[in-house]
């Protein structure tokens, strides 16, 4: 620019001086004369040059820039080499783009990526197959036009996309689909979509493989303590050196039959998805018959005290919810020492009810309580099996309170006490 101005400058320049000599050899006219002409001959050259580059403006491209005369021809030429730089960067955008569109279009999963509005703005190929979507015609289309499950508008609409969504395919009953919503960027979101039918099958398999083989179990075993049973009841007809042998194998079947039923109670929980029995619970009565069981199974040895602090009733599955929080007292009475304290509360917590149970008993480790909730895993199996656990409760826990939109939280140190509480949400909150 610098260069450009000096240049124009001197040109004035020069001219002048060449007209001022002119006018001190020869006289003042014709150099005034000779001046006036060159100066609108630079302002005609300007006004062609500018003509010039208004004309290219019109249809830029590079193959016909002007090469222009003075300083003309250095700005055309500053032109060029911007246009070049440009349309090279350019043509490195379009060709990571196309590697971008073909590597995503390779993904075996659907892809679809949403605005602030949840308008489609892009899709590849697995995500026409998957989803239905149509190219052209359902870009810039609200999603939730096209994929119009309930299900799926309300996962869309909770803005919680932690958890995955499970959809059978509304094109294939056979498909399953999974459905995850990651935001990105600035309020914009990409819809993942996977086809999980055959992980589901085999969930599905394993799910009946335990219910089956849990059932064919359970006559057998019933039979076999049926029969242990009438032998131990036979007073004296059995040697007093064999009578161990049958108390301890009726011990073993009376633990294999509460394994099957609780398997068999999982596999339940695990089949239905949705309460069948749903009524208004009497939250008092309930807590306290709970009270009232805790205290038979300690049988005097631990101070259990019931805090009825919330006045409020839940809407659940009565015998769902009893068997959940009976298994939280429970596990406290049999892993609290004798003289220990057991405390059972009925809060509300914000919106929210809480029902905890705090002990002082032998407490967990911080690193088992992530996996507290997994099937058979025990902290102690000893301890566990001693006092008639399956490794199983807790699981069954985690299935009910999934029914009842509730969670479950853990608090513990070892040597000092656990307490285990269950968050229920405002809807299901009743005033009592
Ligand atoms: P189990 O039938 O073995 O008690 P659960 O699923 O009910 O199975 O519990 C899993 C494990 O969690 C138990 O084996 C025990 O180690 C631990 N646990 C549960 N409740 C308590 C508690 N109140 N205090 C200490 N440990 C507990």
């Amino acid at each position: 620019m610098q260069d450009i101005r000096l240049k124009a400058f001197w040109t004035l320049f020069l001219w002048a001086f060449g007209c001022l000599l002119l006018g001190w050899f020869t006289n003042a006219h014709l150099a005034w004369l000779t001046y006036l002409c060159g100066v609108l001959a630079y302002l005609a050259g300007h006004l062609y040059w500018i003509h010039r580059l208004y004309q290219w403006a019109l249809k830029p491209s590079l193959n016909f820039i002007p090469n222009g005369k003075g300083i003309w021809e250095d700005i055309f030429a500053n032109l060029y080499h911007e246009m070049r730089r440009h349309s090279r960067s350019q043509s490195q955008l379009s060709s990571t783009l196309e590697r971008l569109r073909h590597a995503t279009s390779a993904l075996p999963d659907g892809v679809v990526v949403l605005n602030n509005r949840n308008e489609i703005e892009w899709f590849n190929e697995p995500a026409v197959q998957r989803l239905g979507l149509k190219r052209h015609h359902d870009e810039s289309q609200p999603i939730y036009y096209l994929l119009r499950q309930a299900e799926f508008v309300e996962y869309l609409q909770a803005e919680e996309y932690s958890e995955p969504l499970k959809l059978k395919s509304w094109r294939s009953p056979d498909i399953t689909l999974e459905l995850q919503i990651i935001p990105f960027a600035s309020k914009q979101r990409l819809l993942i979509c996977r086809d999980v039918s055959a992980i589901e099958k085999t969930e599905v398999m394993r799910r009946d493989f335990i219910a089956n083989v849990s059932h064919e179990l359970r006559t057998p075993l019933t039979v076999i303590g049926g029969f242990l049973e009438t032998i131990s009841d036979m007073q004296g007809e059995i040697s007093p050196d064999i009578q161990p042998y049958f108390d301890m194998m009726q011990a073993q079947t009376t633990r294999m039959r509460r394994i099957i039923e609780d398997l068999l109670t999982l596999s339940r929980l695990e089949n239905n998805v949705t309460l069948k029995d749903e009524t208004e619970i009497d939250m008092k009565a309930m807590l306290q018959q709970l009270h009232r069981d805790a205290q038979a199974l300690s049988q005097g040895q631990h101070q259990v005290t019931l805090h009825m602090e919330a006045n409020v009733n839940l809407t659940g599955s009565y015998n769902e919810l009893m068997s959940a929080m009976s298994n939280l007292t429970t596990n406290a009475v049999r892993y609290t020492p004798p003289q220990g304290k057991i405390d059972i509360y009925w809060q509300m917590r914000g919106e929210d009810v809480v029902f905890s149970v705090q002990d002082n008993g032998i407490g967990i480790e911080a690193h088992h309580l992530p996996r507290l909730t997994e099937r058979f895993y025990r902290v102690d199996s000893g301890r566990s099996r001693d006092t008639g656990g399956t490794g199983l409760g807790l699981s069954i826990v985690k299935h009910i309170l999934h029914h009842h939109q509730a969670s479950l939280q853990v608090e513990s140190e070892p040597g000092l006490g656990s307490c285990f509480r269950i968050v229920f949400p405002a809807q299901r909150i009743l005033p009592a």
